[in-house]
């Protein structure tokens, strides 16, 4: 896993105009390869193509490929022909990742039609030989993988790469960061904290179930990357997310010689984030910390946004601070061992996520549990890039994240008088539903989301109904409970239809609440 994205197709694809927008938003340096070609040779393209010929043309694009790929990872336009050299290509895929923009011949010649004379290889009739061209370079573009439709506007299309790659950069609490999902990321975690400017020693934070299956990997690539690393196994499991586990972790950063330029790396759920980030914010005032999220939870949600914290005794997440990580690092693979119930579990975020911002998500959730478990780390892209477009628009919790607590109202409920016996995410489906079913019966959802709602949860395993046993009238008093807690009003972020979430929502009527808890 290099640093480099290069992106490639055929002329009028937008290699161009998409690449400094992408590069813009991930921070990297930007490089177009037929602009560096133009300034070491000093003369336009076409003037490079007619003095040289085609394959001096492409000899000069191997020389610029290889004196512009040494130093930091960057965003390059490639040209349309540059990667039919094979040792271009293979140079190409050992440094970073090829991104092959498609657009249709029709979308191409369009874009075409207003800069032809740029075009050399386009010279004569446009669709003429820009037909001939994509016809002999057919084979070649249809062999690349990771492929992105690009007839969208440019803006669109760079975020559509983002979230085929899993790769976000955020800014908005003033500390950027990036948030990175990549198959075998344990093994690089030690090159990426090191180009995220992170210092040593580095303390890792695990717990008594994650550390044996992958505590080693992660110390080897620190190892390898030329840091001091240390362990600290906590026990495993909300409970343990408390201040006396936070206690433990302080002493261990003393132990091991951590100062402020040291960084606490956290592997784990979302009980390991939360902890040794806030462990992270308060060690001698604020040191660096990064999250290596092992849970599909804590990957979609969790591990995203800066908020750390810990329990107290009288409840959930009382005491916390926002503090963002310096790198957030999934790796996939690690969702293997991860129990089906937990995988589960963060399904329902992922589902929400879909509902609130994202159709196409939604889609593929409503499609069941092996479709889906079948495509987790594409799953992971996604969810992660509507939590990301969210906390970027409102770091604080000031107004759109609200979008997030649909579910969340019924579901904490829910959860709390279960005793805690569901997990999060089982109560945020109930949740979930019980909500839609209000918007509904408020006019507010579109008749029959709830119902497309329900079959999508029941597909993925989810609990649709409150379980027998838990009385109505206790959720209800939870709810009423949250609602003295927030001055006197309990929100509501209620869904219209899918993508779309109307939040703030006030419900006078709990009596109203309390009949649909009974359906
Ligand atoms: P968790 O951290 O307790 O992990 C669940 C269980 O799975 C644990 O037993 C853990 O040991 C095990 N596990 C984790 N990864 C594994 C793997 N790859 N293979 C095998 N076992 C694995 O719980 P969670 O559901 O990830 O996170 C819940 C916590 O996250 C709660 O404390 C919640 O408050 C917090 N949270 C925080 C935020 C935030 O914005 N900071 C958002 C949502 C939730
Ligand atoms: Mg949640």
């Amino acid at each position: 896993m290099s640093g480099h994205i290069f992106l490639y197709g055929p002329s009028g694809s937008g290699k161009t105009t998409v690449g400094s927008i992408l590069a813009e938003k991930l921070a990297l340096p930007f490089l177009d390869l037929d602009a560096y070609i133009e300034t070491i040779c000093g003369e336009s393209i076409p003037a490079v193509m007619a003095g040289r010929g085609r394959e001096g043309f492409r000899e000069l694009e191997a020389q610029a490929l290889c004196a512009c790929l040494d130093g930091r990872p960057q965003v390059v336009a490639l040209g349309g022909g540059s990667l039919l050299r094979e040792e271009n290509r293979a140079l190409a895929e050992a440094l970073g990742q090829v991104v092959f923009l498609e657009a249709s011949p029709r979308v191409l010649a369009q874009r075409l039609q207003a800069d032809s004379h740029h075009r050399p290889l386009l010279a004569g009739g446009l669709v003429t030989s820009l037909d001939s061209l994509l016809k002999e370079r057919q084979s070649h573009y249809d062999s690349f993988q990771l492929r992105v439709n690009a007839e969208g506007n440019p803006e669109a299309v760079a975020e559509e790469i983002q979230r085929s790659m899993g790769y976000y950069h955020l800014r908005a609490m003033g500390a950027p960061y990036d948030a990175r999902v990549c198959a075998n990321g344990l093994e690089s975690c030690g090159d990426l904290l090191r180009q995220c400017g992170c210092e040593g020693p580095v303390l890792l934070v695990s717990d008594k179930q994650v550390a044996p299956l992958y505590a080693d990997r992660v110390i080897e690539s620190f190892n390898r990357a030329g840091y001091q690393a240390h362990l600290v196994v906590i026990p495993a499991g909300e409970e343990h997310k408390s201040v006396e586990t936070l206690m433990r972790l302080w002493q261990a950063c003393l132990e091991a010689g951590l100062e402020r330029g040291s960084t606490l790396a956290a592997l784990g759920g979302g009980v390991v984030s939360d902890l040794p980030g806030f462990a992270a914010a308060t060690y001698m005032r604020g040191c660096n910390w990064v999250a290596f999220p092992t849970t599909l939870l804590s990957m979609v949600d969790a591990s995203l946004g800066g908020k750390t914290g810990f329990d107290l005794p009288q409840g959930k997440n009382l005491v916390g601070a926002f503090y963002p990580p310096r790198l957030v690092l999934s790796d996939p693979q690690t969702l293997s061992t991860l129990p089906q119930r937990e995988l589960r579990a963060g399904l329902a975020e992922v589902l929400k996520h879909g509902v609130i911002a994202d159709p196409d998500l939604f889609v593929i959730c409503a499609h069941g549990w092996e479709a889906v478990a079948a495509n987790l780390p594409h799953i992971v892209r996604r969810a992660q890039a509507v939590k990301v477009s969210l906390i970027e628009a409102d770091p604080y919790e000031k107004g759109p994240r609200a979008a997030l607590n649909f579910g969340h109202t019924i579901g904490h409920a829910v959860e709390l008088v279960s005793g805690y016996r569901l997990r999060h995410g089982e109560a945020v489906a109930i949740g979930m539903l019980v909500e839609t079913r209000l918007a509904e019966k408020l006019g507010i959802a579109e008749s029959g989301l709830a119902e497309e709602i329900r079959a999508a949860l029941a597909g993925l395993g989810l609990p649709v109904e409150i379980p027998a046993g838990l009385p109505r009238a206790d959720i209800l008093r939870a709810v009423q409970a949250d609602k003295k807690k927030s001055k006197g009003t309990v929100k509501f972020a209620l869904p219209e239809k899918l993508g779309l979430v109307r939040t703030s929502i006030e419900i006078a009527d709990l009596q109203q609440m309390l009949q649909i808890l009974e359906e």
